[in-house]
């Protein structure tokens, strides 16, 4: 181990040494009820990004639904409740109901792009 590696390796330590000493310190004044409180919010802090970690995972499992596109039966995965296209053939697709639907406005989606001839309304 180099010298500047230990002088490191102790510059992180320090403000562990710190805490301990802060802790003993207070623990010795009899305020143990202090550090409980303190080390329950210590733990708290660590804990929060593993529980949201655990919490994003089970949010992903929950919306992440795996279909096959209705165009050309390319399997693969999308959030639900949500708009996407498929990496195969490009279709926008609508995820709802954990199932890929394709993209079909109903009126209020993309006004501009109704004008639609009636030979090709009556040919679906
Ligand atoms: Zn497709």
């Amino acid at each position: 181990m180099s010298p500047k590696t230990f002088q490191l390796n102790l510059l992180n330590l320090r403000p562990w040494l710190t805490l301990l000493a802060v802790i003993w310190l207070l623990a010795s004044l009899g305020l143990g009820w202090l550090v409980k409180s303190l080390l329950i919010i210590f733990g708290l802090l660590l804990l929060a990004p593993a529980i949201a970690f655990v919490g994003f995972r089970w949010w992903l499992q929950r919306n992440l639904v795996a279909d096959q596109c209705p165009v050309c039966r390319y399997e693969f995965t999308g959030l639900n409740n949500s708009q996407l296209q498929c990496p195969n053939c490009g279709e926008q697709l609508l995820v709802q109901n954990r199932h890929f639907q394709r993209f079909t406005p109903e009126g209020t989606i993309d006004v501009t792009a109704v004008e639609v001839p009636k030979q090709s309304l009556e040919d679906y």
